[in-house]
């Protein structure tokens, strides 16, 4: 190992203490098209995330990395920015290549170690969570299909952490919201910044619905925590922001008061829908996305129970179980 990193830095040096960020950009199947990696060289190399799950996403990421003239043995380390399998989906077979050590947030571990376990808890819960909403399991949920991950040497890190990237410290933000796992790397030197989907220039960042943590009994409410994370992170003094699914960007203060202006809009549309009386998450959906069907259903379903745990909390809104399902209506006192 230490061979490889002297290896490394002879090779690397010409980058010195400014590092150089490659792109490397995948296709997935999602609505955004596509994801970057990002190979960040310096004294080291750092990888950070690793695309989608299957040997498609892998040579292509193994051929754009060689296109660079890089291979995996020439990283110390992945760090991920999020548990989304457009992200961790290619720890597995690289690991089977070279044994990189993954860095990723703590709330990460029951996902990582849980097995076939967490994988039922996470189905049971999306399940009662479609059934809630008013909308039909068989029709709206999305059928995943169990991957035995068998990682190997991962770090779980914490808010505060420091951590090498590309032989740079770059100091770990926990910003829950996108999902429970989400974290800013920031250098503090240059300012670059790995935002992951936490950020993006170019579309608006669902947060989205996920299980309780095992030891508790309430789910998260991400719109909560998202914007929450997104004041922590207006007043960071980030540089260049590298996202996962769009273009770097910058001024992100900016980008942040238009993305909590959009929630507060979507607020007002629900309000609107709830006037003519109580609804169910799913009725709510059909009026706001009436071109969502199937699977991708979910996003609308999770999206709009986000801004009603806000409106809830700002006690604009009340909710009532009736067979299973919560309607939803507005406060008139
Ligand atoms: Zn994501």
């Amino acid at each position: 190992m230490l061979n490889c990193i002297g290896l490394i830095l002879q090779s690397y040096k010409e980058w010195g203490p400014i590092q150089k960020i490659v792109p490397i950009k995948l296709e997935t199947p999602f609505s955004e098209g596509f994801v970057y990696v990002f190979a960040v060289l310096g004294d080291t190399a750092t990888l950070i995330d690793t695309g989608n799950p299957g040997e498609k996403s892998f040579y292509e990421l193994k051929s754009q990395l060689r296109q660079n003239g890089l291979e995996f043995k020439d990283f110390d380390h992945i760090v991920l920015t999020h548990m989304h399998t457009d992200h961790y989906g290619g720890v597995r077979l690289i690991q089977e290549e070279v044994l990189l050590p993954v860095y990723v947030h703590e709330l990460a571990r029951p996902i990582i170690t849980g097995g076939i376990y967490e994988f039922h808890r996470m189905n049971e819960f999306f399940n009662q969570f479609l059934i809630q909403c008013g909308a039909t399991p068989l029709v709206h949920q999305y059928r995943r299909k169990y991957i035995e991950e068998n990682w190997e040497n991962v770090h779980y890190i914490k808010n505060g952490d420091s951590i090498s990237i590309g032989g740079s410290p770059y100091k770990v933000y926990h910003v829950p919201g996108h999902s429970q796992t989400d974290i800013l790397l920031v250098n503090h030197e240059n300012g670059f910044t790995f935002v992951g989907d936490h950020l993006i220039a170019e579309l608006s960042v669902n947060a989205f619905i996920e299980p309780p943590k095992p030891d508790s009994n309430n789910r998260p409410k991400p719109l909560l925590q998202y914007r929450e994370s997104l004041s922590q992170a207006k007043n960071l003094p980030l540089g260049v922001c590298y996202s996962s699914h769009g273009q770097p960007f910058q001024e992100h203060a900016k980008l942040i008061d238009q993305r909590l202006m959009e929630h507060e809009n979507r607020c007002s549309n629900i309000h609107k829908i709830l006037q003519s009386g109580q609804k169910s998450i799913f009725e709510i959906c059909q009026e706001m996305y009436p071109r969502l069907k199937g699977t991708s259903v979910f996003l609308g379903l999770s999206q709009i129970q986000g801004h009603l745990d806000l409106m809830e909390e700002r006690e604009l809104v009340s909710s009532e179980e009736i067979n299973e399902i919560l309607y939803y209506r507005l406060r008139s006192d």
